[in-house]
């Protein structure tokens, strides 16, 4: 598969190739007077990114920005390199997110105790950015792409507090970010993202009604790609979130524990998916980027958070 693909527009979609793979972590670069990458991939992808612009004939001193949809690392974790290969690219984030750019620590720690041994290999590590370089933005953002082009920003929390999506005054295309879930080409499955600690049902529905009335011409998953059937897929993203809820809540009301209700759960919604209907490598990577254990425990974090857990309810 070939690491960078033209989608019109000036816009190129960059295969970043987190821990290796090819096809599932996107990231794109909007060409022009002022280049614009959306998504950096890992820390390990960074090479793989600066070859890719080095072959659309961005170099070191060309990108004038780079911008997040969120700050989970198979999104950002190439931040601080990029900025180092990138020197005068400006690095635009929700500022939900920023401090976690300049300090990566915290971060860093937190998704150690989630993926353990496995950190290195899937993510390698968030590298600092200068705060100088850091422009953070509020509910809405415009990033300049040149030539009376725009990127707007529009926040869009639900899957991360520190979430926006993107929409190019150009091309009307809108970067979803993981706010819409992750979407598999291959078979045209869409399932949600609903980790801990952030997700949110309401506020994840809100911003899936947000970006129907942007009115995007399509929109760019960051897994995996282009869709162009903008209305039917989100409201495909909405539905999928009803039905992993309520399937999460008739598990937690018969008690079961998290592993018991993460089988529940990924039995019983196992047929809408092509893409688990064979335990091939498809199967896996839909798993490791919305896996039900991690999809079904953010959903338990919040239902505890809005109801905790009473005497009927262990
Ligand atoms: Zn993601």
């Amino acid at each position: 598969m070939d690491t960078v693909r033209a989608l019109g527009g000036d816009v190129y979609e960059i295969d970043t190739r987190m821990a290796g793979y090819s096809g599932i972590t996107a990231g794109y670069l909007i060409l022009g007077s002022r280049p614009c990458l959306v998504e950096t991939g890992t820390a390990t992808s960074a090479p793989v990114v600066r070859d890719a612009l080095a072959s659309l004939g961005v170099g070191a001193g060309d990108l004038a920005t780079v911008v997040v949809t969120h700050i989970h690392l198979d999104h950002a974790g190439g931040v601080g390199d990029i900025a180092g290969m990138f020197p005068a690219a400006e690095i635009v984030v929700h500022e939900k997110g920023a401090r976690h750019l300049v300090d990566p620590s915290r971060l860093m720690a937190s998704a150690k105790m989630v993926w353990g041994d496995k950190l290195d290999v899937l993510f390698g590590s968030l590298a600092p950015t200068d705060a100088a370089r850091i422009r953070a933005l509020g509910d809405t953002g415009a990033i300049d792409l040149g030539d009376g082009r725009t990127l707007s920003s529009h926040y869009s929390p639900g899957h991360a507090k520190h979430h926006v999506g993107l929409i190019d005054s150009f091309t009307g295309d809108l970067y979803v970010g993981d706010a819409a879930g992750v979407y598999m080409p291959e078979t045209g499955d869409l399932r949600p993202a609903t980790p801990p600690p952030d997700f949110d049902l309401d506020v994840a529905l809100a911003s899936i009604a947000l970006f129907q009335d942007l009115g995007p011409e399509r929109l760019l998953f960051s897994h995996y790609g282009p869709v162009d059937d903008v209305t039917s897929i989100l409201d495909r993203s909405a539905e999928e979130l009803r039905i992993w809820v309520d399937l999460t809540k008739q598990a937690r009301s018969e008690g079961l524990d998290l592993d018991h209700a993460v089988a529940m759960v990924r039995d019983r919604t196992k047929d809408r998916y092509g893409a688990l209907q064979n335990a091939d490598e498809r199967a896996e990577h839909f798993e490791m980027l919305s896996g039900a254990p991690s999809n079904v425990a953010g959903i338990l974090h919040w239902l505890d958070r809005i109801s905790p857990p009473g005497p009927d309810h262990p």
